[in-house]
């Protein structure tokens, strides 16, 4: 089968059987839905630029197993340009949404459990990566959305997943049957849930031998008996539902999460990649917490890039463009998200061959790419903010503008300089507190602290990477000390 259109791609979810729950009520038709629709469309986005001339080679690569041109968001990557060109269509793909367009999850699950499957079988003797690429395969030739799902919801921090008070809050195998497995658990943070054709379960932590139940990963239609999804709120949600354009900043694109809930889900044996071999855990976890770590300097640095042009129009409609002070805001915005797309790429180009065949990133850099992320996207908000003036967030609503008695007066005292009117100038506000404080800022904001793990992970990561000894020895060479 060829490349979905962004229109096929629709199409395809719409006929799934998802249990979605949102606001207290199921959703029989989360495709049409208006706080979920604009999440949906920055994953058409996937689609369409693969199919825009323009882009496709950024977008799209032959696939080294069946031959056929698939979407680079379902390739293995088989060199340090692959992983380079990851990052480029990250960025590129922030760029055209100014979102989250969720489909680096499945391709980052897709490297992690590709390399980790292969280890596992040479270890065990073991079918994992056949099964494996059986399925990577099925979802590279129809051009399928995989959600990577990774995080349990955890409970006591301080317990091991088997010593926890409520067993399930690590997802985990039940029953071990004849042709497969049966699983109880959830999976926090799912970012693009209700938009995935697929999902595969890894592992979040590193495990014991008494941790078997829980070594699991597996993959699974969305749709499979037992999954339910419940909709994770976003601040300034429902002004979606208000029927304008305007003041929800973004109104065609956005991104979503949800808790997904396993409640006694059966895997067939075909589909399991992992049962039981609780050594892999962590290494899985670090390899696909890697990746997910270099895809945000991708996919950040394209929102930065969008926030850092919304900041410099808000300058301009204000009057302010010319002002050094401003433009000097406007290049350390630029010069702090160049930085993590340096990140981004440098980690790419230090990538190394795993034994599986497949590239896998520079361990160290693509943890302090994302440990950058935990900082410089917060700067770069706060430079928008302080640019964008406070009207970003005291500006009347939409229906006040249009409305036949006020309006005049909206569009009277917020005008800004008079080549522009007073509705463009709204429109780029609400853009930056979009990106800054409203339904985008999941992403920008707080999804940069926490997703693919949060700072204390890299830190731990960094430490462990960072070969101090080697350094000490440096300092002690050129110090000329004996011991
Ligand atoms: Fe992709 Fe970034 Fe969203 Fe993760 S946060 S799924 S890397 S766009
Ligand atoms: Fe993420």
């Amino acid at each position: 089968m060829a490349l979905m259109t962004g229109e096929q791609y629709i199409e395809s979810i719409r006929k799934m059987n998802m249990e979605v729950y949102m606001f207290g009520e199921k959703i029989e038709n989360p495709v049409d839905n208006p706080i979920l629709r604009p999440s949906l469309n920055s994953v058409r986005m996937t689609y369409d630029l693969a199919l825009d001339p323009q882009y496709k080679d950024l977008m799209t690569v032959v696939s080294p197993y069946t031959g056929e041109v698939v979407n680079r968001f379902t390739h293995i990557h088989q060199s340090t340009e692959d992983l380079k060109n990851k990052v480029k269509m990250q960025r590129l793909c922030g760029q055209k949404t100014a979102a989250c367009f969720q489909r680096c999850v499945g391709m980052d699950a897709f490297n992690a459990v590709f390399s980790t499957s292969f280890d596992i079988d040479k270890a065990y003797g073991t079918h994992y990566h056949e099964n494996f690429k059986t399925f990577l395969n099925y979802c590279a030739t129809n051009d399928l959305v995989v959600d990577g799902a990774m995080t349990d919801p955890k409970g006591d921090r301080s317990k091991a997943p088997h010593a926890q008070e409520d067993p399930d809050m690590y997802l985990h195998v039940v029953e071990r049957r004849e042709d497969g497995i049966v699983v109880r658990g959830a999976k926090a943070h799912q970012t693009g849930a209700t938009n995935s054709h697929e999902i595969i379960i890894m592992p979040t932590i590193s495990m014991g031998p008494d941790d078997k139940d829980y070594a699991v990963s597996f993959a699974v239609p969305m749709d499979t008996k037992g999954i339910f999804m419940i909709v994770g709120r976003q601040s300034c949600d429902t002004r979606k539902l208000e029927g304008g354009t305007m003041d929800v900043g973004n109104s065609e694109f956005g991104g979503m999460e949800a808790l997904i809930v396993f409640d006694d889900v059966f895997v067939p044996n075909d589909r399991i990649f992992m049962n039981g071999e609780t050594e892999f855990a962590g290494g899985l976890v670090e390899r696909f917490a890697g990746y997910h770590r270099q895809s945000y300097g991708g996919c950040k640095v394209g929102v930065g890039d969008v926030l850092i042009g919304a900041a410099a129009v808000a300058a301009e409609y204000n009057g302010v463009a010319k002002a050094s002070a401003v433009k000097d805001k406007i290049i350390e915005m630029t010069h702090l998200n160049e930085t993590l797309y340096c990140c981004g790429i440098a980690c790419s180009s230090e990538g190394t061959q795993t034994e599986s065949g497949n590239y896998m990133i520079d361990l160290l850099l693509a943890n302090v790419c994302k440990q950058n992320v935990t900082r410089f996207p917060y700067e770069i908000a706060r430079l928008a903010e302080d640019i964008a003036g406070g009207l970003m967030v005291t500006a009347p609503s939409e229906k006040d503008f249009r409305d036949e008695k006020i309006g005049k007066y909206v569009e009277k005292y917020l005008q800004g300089t008079s080549e522009v009117s007073t509705e463009n100038r709204l429109r780029i506000l609400r853009l930056i507190e979009n990106l800054t404080l409203g339904t985008a800022a999941v992403g920008y904001r707080t999804e940069s602290m926490h997703g693919a793990g949060s700072p204390q992970a890299q830190r731990i990561m960094i430490s462990r990477q960072g070969n101090l000894g080697y350094k000490k020895k440096l300092a002690k060479a050129i110090a000329h000390i004996e011991e």
